[in-house]
């Protein structure tokens, strides 16, 4: 794995400047981490990555993602994106993205298992 890493730092050098985020991004999206469910008629999606401190929501649209670092380093503006955003944005461009059809009448059952992964944890700070 640690040859795609770099072959992928490789690839986007404009990333570099993330640092240690870039390492934990690049972990994300050649591990399969990062998550896209789409549902079928829709065409909604609910993208997640499995993180160190359990799965975190995102919107790449938005941005928007669930861990407490963007919460308090993006929003404030003291950081411009976080690790699973990042990684989702380097998984999007190489087709690393776990892709997983569903049903929209799987949705609210899907959905309910997610947040109850994702919020039912005790929060802790990082990212
Ligand atoms: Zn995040």
């Amino acid at each position: 794995m640690v040859e795609e890493k770099d072959l992928l730092k490789k690839r986007f050098p404009e990333f570099e400047r993330y640092g240690a985020k870039l390492e934990r991004a690049l972990d994300a999206a050649t591990s399969g981490s990062v998550k896209e469910a789409r549902f079928f008629p829709s065409g909604r999606t609910v993208i997640t990555v499995v993180g160190r401190l359990g799965d975190e929501f995102i919107d790449p649209d938005r941005p928007y993602c669930s861990c407490s670092n963007f919460f308090f380093r993006v929003m404030s503006g003291k950081e411009d994106t976080c690790y699973h955003l990042l990684g989702h944005k380097i998984a999007a461009k190489t087709g690393k993205v776990d892709v997983t059809e569903f049903a929209d009448e799987e949705y609210g059952a899907y959905l309910s298992a997610a947040v109850r992964d994702i919020f039912g944890v005790l929060r802790r700070s990082g990212g």
